[in-house]
């Protein structure tokens, strides 16, 4: 994991530091799909010099670099995915998490972005496809009240 968080760093031209590695850390494997804002706040109790910046400009770079997915999903704020493979995503307008949603769900899998190059005559270079509603838990709550 250290070996790669490095490589990962200088293949996008960023200077390997303490933070920039644990920023990759903390996103490897993360299924909550966080904010820059909640990755900060996560590593301010180990790394309490850490700027907003450092969070906000690495992750920028590894979305540009393709590294990781920039997901504009949340109306709030820009969300982030360590998961780059193709899948879409459920919003829940009531407590915002970000759930992944599998391509082989039934409907979808009649859908073939690979398929989909251009679009109107437009080139399509990315799809994303957002959910929005609210999740099983949060439905599961306000029933219960
Ligand atoms: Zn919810
Ligand atoms: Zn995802």
């Amino acid at each position: 994991m250290r070996n790669r968080t490095i490589e990962t760093l200088k293949e996008i031209g960023l200077k390997v530091t303490p933070q920039r590695q644990a920023i990759l850390k903390l996103l490897d494997g993360n299924r909550s799909h966080p904010s820059a804002d909640s990755i900060y706040r996560q590593l301010l109790g180990e790394y309490p010099r850490i700027s907003f910046a450092t969070v906000y400009n690495t992750l920028s770079k590894l979305a540009g670099a393709g590294k990781i997915q920039e997901l504009d999903i949340d109306p709030i704020k820009k969300r982030f995915d360590p998961r780059t493979a193709l899948h879409y995503h459920f919003y829940c307008t009531s407590c915002g998490r970000v759930f992944d949603v599998a391509c082989e769900t039934p409907f979808l899998g009649t859908l073939d972005p690979a398929g989909v190059k251009t679009i109107d005559g437009h080139r399509v270079d990315a799809i994303q496809l957002n959910f929005k509603g609210v999740c099983k838990e949060c439905a599961r709550k306000q029933r219960g009240s």
